[in-house]
């Protein structure tokens, strides 16, 4: 199955892309996380996206369309994958499209994890990663066992220079006006279904598998 998560940046895609990778043992494949780890390289490509995610700002559609693409030909992808943070352009959505296309393939499903910005930043405020396996932990809600150490590979958590206030409002004005449109393209297409991003992240994870195992 090919899923595409869609919703504002902090509403919470990432972490049900965990658990449905986890579930369903599908690739989880993020462009954000795909960009950090080649930011923290230094490669070429890293070097070319910095300045754009600094400032919270979408890295160019030709820059990240080639990156994608050349990620799901790989062999793992084959029998589907969860794309979190991919589309986020009507651009990126019609190559992604098209791409399939020429295979006779499809993406299944797209699910919108829906919050409002007034809460997502209250979220991103408290937010912390883990720099090594991207696992996502909360100071409030989501708490690791140990203060501030990854449960999952014993990493020291950080937080994303990203998810400071300033950057994450104009993340998300990003958002409303360059991904939100994205949310009546899936519809058109028949594959959208929507999930409450403000529930506990176990209750939405019942209705996504709910979505899942319905549509699959
Ligand atoms: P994320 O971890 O999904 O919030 O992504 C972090 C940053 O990576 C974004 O703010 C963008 O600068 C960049 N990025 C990730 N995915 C994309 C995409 N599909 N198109 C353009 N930029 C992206």
């Amino acid at each position: 199955m090919k899923i595409i998560m869609l919703g504002a940046p902090g509403a919470g895609k990432g972490s049900q892309a965990s658990r449905i990778a986890n579930e369903y043992h599908l690739p989880h494949i993020s462009t954000g996380d795909i960009f950090r780890a080649n930011l923290k390289e230094e490669t070429e490509l890293g070097k070319q996206a910095k300045s754009f995610m600094d400032k919270g700002e979408l890295v160019p559609d030709d820059i990240t369309i080639a990156m994608l693409l050349d990620r799901i030909h790989k062999e793992d992808c084959k029998n589907g994958y969860i794309l979190d943070g991919f589309p986020r352009t009507i651009p990126q959505a019609e190559a992604l499209k098209e791409a399939l296309a020429k295979q006779g393939e499809k993406i299944d499903l797209a699910l919108d994890v829906e919050a409002p910005d007034d809460f997502i930043i209250k979220r991103m405020a408290g937010r912390r990663t883990c720099p090594n396996c991207s696992a996502i932990y909360h100071t409030e809600t989501l708490k690791p066992k140990k203060e501030g150490i990854c449960d999952l590979c014993g990493a020291e958590l950080v937080q994303r220079k990203d998810d400071n206030e300033e950057t994450v409002k104009n993340r998300l004005k990003i958002y409303h006006e360059m991904t939100e449109p994205l949310i009546s393209y899936y519809k058109k297409e028949n594959i959208l279904e929507e999930v409450d991003g403000m529930e506990k992240l176990d209750a939405v994870f019942e209705k996504v598998k709910e979505i899942i195992n319905k549509r699959s």
